[in-house]
């Protein structure tokens, strides 16, 4: 065998065991199966999250233990679109499939605030929501509140008093501060007005040990198969922007700085093609409110 046939057997047995430790190579990369996916919810995105209890819903042993069979029976029903309980119990976003997005303010220790907002929302044609504590609620403020219904705004429930849903040991104390504001909210109304969605205070559900078991379970009990947190907080309107996308919820507070920011925000999100939704739309309740005659009264003595 002259060298030249030699060189190029060489060759080849090199280009031979380069092939296979290639093809080695990539049966090593695709091993890994797929993670099963527990929802068609949309996973969180790498934007930053104002708050760290957004993830908590992987470990909560009882809603994981339940997920799976509730999950086969959605899967028996025909239609493929996933129904608003094929959700997370905590929702900090709606699909980011469609361009609505949820403006939303808390507390409303400022009522001068929650009027310029209202404003706002009529200038620009808009609706958003709000989530006054109970205690913020007074018979003299109905007109207010009734505007707010009027423009086609929304008033969901902060809870009576701002501490933690799930930390008081006492079951009818926890109960009492999630479903007071109902009852406050109907005297104050004259009617009976559904406060359908709840921002609970600190966006926190967890007991003492970070466990939002106990937290669901009271809140499910006051007829609440969801939370509403959030995905966007900035009150700077340059901050805010780049991180609103399809589906956002927007954190604000009955404060001077946070209607300024959204004056600046509304009109540039606006721009941008969004839709304003209230929460209760965004995350599949509808827009249409049903309201009646019969004033909802807290029982301690259920509880
Ligand atoms: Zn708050």
């Amino acid at each position: 065998m002259t060298s030249l046939r030699r060189f190029f057997l060489l060759l080849l047995c090199l280009s031979l065991f380069l092939t296979s430790a290639g093809a080695a190579g990539s049966i090593t990369i695709i091993r890994p199966t797929p993670t099963p996916v527990r929802t068609q919810e949309p996973r969180p995105t790498a934007t930053p999250e104002p708050t760290p209890e957004a993830q908590v819903l992987a470990g909560d042993s009882d809603l994981s233990s339940s997920a799976p069979a509730v999950r086969s029976v959605i899967e028996l029903v025909p239609t493929p679109e996933p129904t608003p309980d094929d959700r997370p119990f905590i929702i900090r976003f709606g699909s980011r499939d469609e361009p609505k997005i949820s403006l939303t303010m808390d507390d409303c220790y400022n009522l001068d605030a929650v009027r310029d907002a209202l404003e706002l929302c009529k200038q620009y044609n808009i609706v958003m929501t709000f989530y006054p504590l109970g205690i913020m609620l007074h018979e003299e403020d109905r007109q207010l509140w009734q505007d707010i219904i009027d423009a086609g705004c929304e008033i969901g429930t902060h809870t009576m008093w701002h501490s933690r849903v799930a930390r008081n040991p006492e079951t009818r104390v926890a109960m009492q501060q999630i479903l007071k504001p109902q009852e406050v909210m109907d005297q104050v109304l004259g009617y009976h007005y559904p406060l359908r969605t709840l921002r609970p205070p600190y966006g926190s559900i967890e007991d003492a040990n970070d466990n939002i078991s106990r937290g669901v379970r009271l809140l499910m009990n006051a007829g609440y198969k969801h939370v509403v947190n959030w995905d966007v907080s900035q009150t700077n309107p340059q901050l805010a922007l780049p991180r609103v996308q399809n589906g956002s919820i927007l954190l604000y507070h009955a404060r001077e700085t946070d209607v300024k920011c959204i004056s600046v925000l509304i009109p540039q999100l606006i721009e941008k093609g969004f839709t304003f939704v209230t929460v209760a739309e965004l995350i599949g309740l509808g827009s249409e409110v049903t309201t009646s005659s019969d004033l909802y009264v807290f029982d301690p003595k259920k509880y």
